[in-house]
């Protein structure tokens, strides 16, 4: 009996890419021994002709499932879609870009036979990024992976696979702030990493932009730790202490020499930096408030308008 496998593609906009995806994707997974693919490509509310050409290819091969998004929900909440509706044994799941080399499927189908329960792809060249990205993606790892106790590795995208175990792990995790990367190293399993260089990207252009990465890293920090949160309390705690000392130096002071009107310079400081501290922690603590008010909502992580196949 051959393996059941899903191949999940998440597509936003890539009407230009679809055949060449399809037809780079098809012959490899045909050549990967006693396998049975399926492929679920999720349309992420794209506004070109994405969604027709998908619908196309299910037409005339069987194995393309489409699901149709209602609008554009985010690479993350597509991969959920994805994984959702999977039904392989396995899943393994690449970007429409095919920037992740296909070729390295075939590896990843035999380390997972030989027992591996995720088997990630990690970029050990990223020259195709540009140098801001990759200085801003090393910071996040470094800071991210200080902060939690959730390790996640560097350099390691999306491009995985991953046993039916792992994908019923994270459809139990229910919230609707869905930092994948995050989620899939909480989930933990026994795991084999498998270096490869990233291609550019060979049509069509990035999703994500600067704005986008920011927030995207905000998100994961902010979803994994509570630190940002609890340092405010020892910053107030230490900066509570040195101005109680230096308000008894002062009260001395004024008690040996008498008042004097110099100390401007010094209340103008401690107003002004007391109430940035003041805003800065106003603004963290409102970063997980709304965190707390969108997951209290429990609205689905995103609406199908349509499956075909
Ligand atoms: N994507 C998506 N929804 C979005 C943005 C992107 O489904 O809102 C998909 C996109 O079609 C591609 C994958 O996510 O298959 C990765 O996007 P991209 O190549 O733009 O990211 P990069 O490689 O630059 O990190
Ligand atoms: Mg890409």
């Amino acid at each position: 009996m051959p393996d059941r496998i899903s191949l999940i593609v998440p597509f936003y906009n890539e009407g230009e890419g679809v055949s060449f995806f399809s037809e780079t994707i098809v012959p490899l997974l045909e050549q990967i021994p006693n396998t049975e693919w399926e492929i679920v490509c999720i349309d992420d509310g794209s506004s070109d002709d994405t969604l027709a050409r998908l619908v196309l290819l299910s037409q005339t091969d069987k194995r393309f499932r489409i699901i149709e998004l209602s609008r554009n929900f985010g690479k993350e909440a597509a991969m959920t879609a994805g994984l959702d509706a999977a039904t392989g044994a396995a899943v393994v799941i690449i970007d429409a870009d095919l920037q992740d080399p296909p070729q390295l499927i075939n590896t990843m189908i035999e380390k997972w036979r030989d027992g591996a329960e995720v088997v990630l792809g990690r970029r050990v060249d990223r020259s195709s990024d540009s140098m801001a990205k990759r200085v801003t993606a090393s910071w996040f790892y470094t800071l991210h992976n200080r902060l939690t106790k959730i390790q996640i590795p560097e350099n390691v995208g999306d491009f995985r696979l991953m046993d039916r175990c792992v994908v019923e792990a994270l459809k139990r995790l229910p919230e609707q702030q869905r930092f994948m990367k995050g989620l899939f190293a909480w989930v933990g399993f026994r795991t084999v990493t498998l270096d490869y260089v990233r291609a550019s990207r060979s049509v069509g252009t990035s999703k994500f932009s600067g704005m986008a990465l920011w927030n995207f890293a905000l998100e994961g920090l902010t979803s994994f730790s509570t630190l940002p949160i609890r340092i405010w309390t020892y910053i107030g705690f230490v900066g509570a202490v040195l101005t109680l000392f230096y308000g008894l130096f002062i009260f001395i002071r004024t008690l040996i020499y008498g008042s004097s009107v110099p100390g401007y310079a010094s209340v103008f400081f401690a107003v002004t930096f007391l109430g940035s501290l003041q805003i800065i922690s106003i603004g963290m603590l409102g970063e997980y408030i709304g965190r707390i008010y969108i997951e209290t909502k429990k609205r689905p992580i995103y609406i199908t308008r349509r499956t075909y196949n």
